[in-house]
Formats: structure tokens, sequence, C-alpha cells
């Protein structure tokens, strides 16, 4: 088996393994290859061997190679979205994981309407404020959830985080745990689904699946390491 494969191969079963270790199915939880600087090809070879949901963070990057890829893999946006690209990005990207912004997401339903799209969006939430990165701040999320639930062109299907950098992954775990109460919560509050959560890259992901994940992003693990960090590149 060609090494995508196989590195494939073990993430999944990594991924069921955390899922038997925290009781959930592995059915509920979708790895998203981030592919973002690697090429078509490698693409090709991870959707031979099983793989569908692909993550892209450049849209400049992303459009040829999903022009020239079947049809039916499912693309996930995971940069940053630029206002002028948001367009392009929901005609390419069924699902879009890091709306960090009222003003955005607002941007964003009023472009669904006019294409007749209901694009599925993830909410980046700012865990910890940090100025670097992007999101919605914790605090005060309800009054921002109250604006949000009623726009009719997006599909709300869940929360997504970037947590801190750190070493080791258990330190990522409060984190992950964070997000789920919040979104437990939120669902709560508002009697809505939220059934997403998008958190875990290679570093954590299984600490992400054992506290709730249901997409993990994982990049460097399944086509090995990247050249540099990309523009749009979140985190
Ligand atoms: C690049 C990227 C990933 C994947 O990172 P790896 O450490 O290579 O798994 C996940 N999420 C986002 C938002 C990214 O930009």
């Amino acid at each position: 088996m060609s090494s995508i494969g196989s590195q494939l191969g073990e993430i999944r079963e990594r991924i069921a393994a955390a899922c038997v270790r925290s009781g959930r199915d592995p059915e509920r939880v979708d790895l998203v290859a981030v592919s973002k600087t690697f090429p078509a090809e490698d693409i090709r070879e991870a959707s031979g061997s099983g793989q569908i949901c692909f993550g892209e963070s450049r849209l400049q990057e992303a459009e040829p190679k999903i022009n020239a890829l079947p049809e039916d893999l499912e693309w996930h946006f995971i940069g940053r979205v630029q206002r002028n690209k948001v367009r392009k990005i929901l005609s390419l990207f069924p699902y879009i994981h890091a709306v960090d912004s009222m003003k955005l997401v607002t941007y964003i339903d009023g472009v669904a309407a006019d294409l007749g799209l209901k694009p599925k969006i993830f909410l980046q939430i700012n865990q910890a404020t940090e100025e670097s990165k992007g999101g919605f701040d914790p605090v005060g999320f309800f009054e921002v959830m109250n604006e949000i639930r009623v726009l009719k062109h997006i599909e709300l299907v869940g929360l997504m985080t970037i947590p801190p950098a750190v070493h080791d992954p258990e330190d990522s775990r409060k984190w992950f745990a964070d997000l789920r109460k919040m979104r437990d919560g939120i669902e709560g509050r508002f009697s809505l689904r939220l059934p997403f959560l998008s958190m875990g890259m290679s570093g954590d992901f299984e600490v992400a699946v054992e506290e709730g994940a249901t997409h993990v992003r994982v990049g460097s693990a399944i086509f090995g390491k990247r050249e540099a960090r990309v523009e749009g590149e979140l985190g």
C-alpha cells in the first residue's frame, strides 16, 4: 500500500481506538484529510484508500485541485474566509469551518441566499481569546447566537476551535471539553441541535475524539510534513 494509504489506515485505527476508550461510535467521527500544500495526485491517492473528506485553507490553491478531481469528494474550507472570496468558496465548499465573526456570518448568509445555497457552517470560537486568532469570544456568546440562529440561508452545524499550541496533547483536553460544554449549553439554552464539533489536528486528534470531536482535521500525519505555512492558514 502507498504511504498515504497506510498513514490513513493508521489514523483511522487510532480514531477507532479513541472511540472505544470513550464509548463513542466511530461512525460519528469524520476524518477531514487536510491536503493544503499537497498536490492533487496525493488527494487522488488518499481517495483511492477510501478517503472522501478533504480540507483546504486557501482558495487559490484549492480551486484547481478541486476542479481536477472527481466530483464525489467532500470539500471543507478550514482557512480564514476573506469577504471577497465568499462567493467562490460557497460554490466549491459545502462545509466552512472557520466562520469567525458576526459580520462574516451575516455576509455569508446574504451571498448564500443569492446563490441559492445553504452552506454548512461551523463557528470558530477563540477559546483563550488569543490576539493572533480569529473567532467568537466565548464570553457573551449567547447574545451572538440569538442573532445567528435566525439566519435562514446557512445551516449552522457546530463549533470549531484551534486551542493554544501545546507540547503535550493532554494539555488540549480541557479546551476540547470546554468546547463540548459550550455546545451543550447552547443546545440547552436555545433548544436547537448543534451536532458537530470540529477540533483536533495531527498532534492531538485522539484527545479531541475522546472529548467528543465529530470532525478531526488531520494533515501532516497523513500527507507528511509541510514545507511552510500557507497564507490564510489559521492558528
Ligand atoms: C493545517 C491545518 C490543520 C492540519 O494540521 P496538521 O497539524 O498538519 O494536522 C488543521 N486545522 C487547520 C485550521 C489547519 O490550518
